[in-house]
């Protein structure tokens, strides 16, 4: 059976975005794989860019990344799910790996680039960002990762690391693969100012767990299809944010009704929102409710991330100790 790898950054409050584009392959590949599907909170990662990184909100940030998926319908008694500092492991297979790997190689990932250029300083853990993601998939042997576009070439240098190893240590790793998450849509931004992104700020993005009142409020002034100059106007709905946001959230029936709708101008733009809001009501009243109950109980949260810490040792620690002694290390 393949075992599922994939990092979660704790950048606080997950946005539609992430809950299309990964948060619901990541239920729907738990559903398929149980415990081969292994999920982590990459708190490890985050300080690498100090210009997004505030140590005072890491801890809190963590467990709302878990409350988030665990609200989004990932049970953590199906899949594991654990914080990547809780496994020391990570760090170690990362530094071995560190000692395989060339700077020029790291100094051409695109990711990379565009962080580093923002910085007058950069710290060295930035450029080793994708050495330790490998250390993160090839310390569970995963060979199936769920990524977005943007982490392909990632992926890639993870296959590169783990030929490199078993060419100079003896076969120990698979060369896993990136599976791009099925539907994984570019979603707007709600301020239409290009894909929908947190480094775009608030304006920009609609949260899973932001209360509907706020949503709407967004929404109400988001951009439409600028040839609706008068309600009289026909308009386009695939020019629209909101067709596109009636995709992911109305049934069939809404989003025919919308569609034509908009094209004979047979219903207004601020209708269409109130539509649309009946669909994100819909699929957010039940995750927003199952994230208050969690926060109610934060022991329950905490409990689980410690179960899934032992269970991902369990697998990770054996696999470091074939590392160590491919290596050579000295074993007492
Ligand atoms: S009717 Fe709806 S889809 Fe058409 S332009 Fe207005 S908001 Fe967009």
């Amino acid at each position: 059976m393949p075992r599922v790898f994939s990092g979660i950054q704790p950048t606080g409050e997950p946005h539609i975005g992430n809950y299309f584009g990964a948060m619901r392959n990541y239920v729907a590949l738990g559903e398929q794989y149980g415990k081969n599907s292994i999920y982590c909170v990459v708190d490890l990662h985050a300080p690498t860019n100090p210009a997004a990184f505030d140590p005072a909100l890491l801890a809190a940030r963590t467990l709302d990344m878990a409350v988030a998926n665990f609200a989004a319908g990932l049970d953590p008694q199906k899949v594991i799910f654990f914080v990547q500092s809780h496994v020391r492991e990570h760090a170690e297979l990362g530094w071995l790996f560190t000692l395989l790997t060339p700077v020029g190689e790291l100094e051409r990932m695109t990711q990379y680039k565009d962080k580093a250029q923002k910085l007058e300083s950069t710290p060295a853990g930035l450029l080793m960002y994708p050495v330790l993601q490998a250390a993160d998939i090839l310390l569970y042997k995963a060979d199936t990762v769920p990524v977005g576009e943007d982490q392909v070439q990632h992926i890639e240098l993870t296959r590169e690391i783990a030929r490199k190893f078993n060419h100079a240590y003896g076969e120990t790793f698979p060369e896993p693969r990136a599976v791009l998450a099925e539907g994984a849509l570019r979603i707007p931004g709600v301020d239409g100012q290009g894909k929908m992104s947190k480094s775009k700020g608030e304006a920009s993005t609609l949260g899973i767990l932001e209360p509907l009142e706020s949503i709407w409020q967004k929404l109400r002034v988001a951009p439409t299809d600028p040839a609706r100059v008068r309600r009289t106007d026909p308009g386009d709905p695939d020019k629209c944010l909101v067709g596109d946001y009636h995709k992911l959230f109305s049934d069939a029936e809404t989003v025919a009704e919308v569609y034509a709708g908009c094209r004979t101008a047979g219903i207004g733009c601020v209708d269409c929102k109130k539509k649309l809001m009946v669909g994100i009501g819909a699929h957010l009243g039940p995750i927003q409710e199952r994230a208050a109950a969690l926060q109610a109980d934060p022991d329950y949260v905490r409990d689980a991330l410690a179960q899934g810490a032992r269970e991902a040792r369990a697998i990770a620690q054996p696999i470091m100790e074939e590392a160590r002694e491919r290596v050579g290390f000295l074993r007492l």
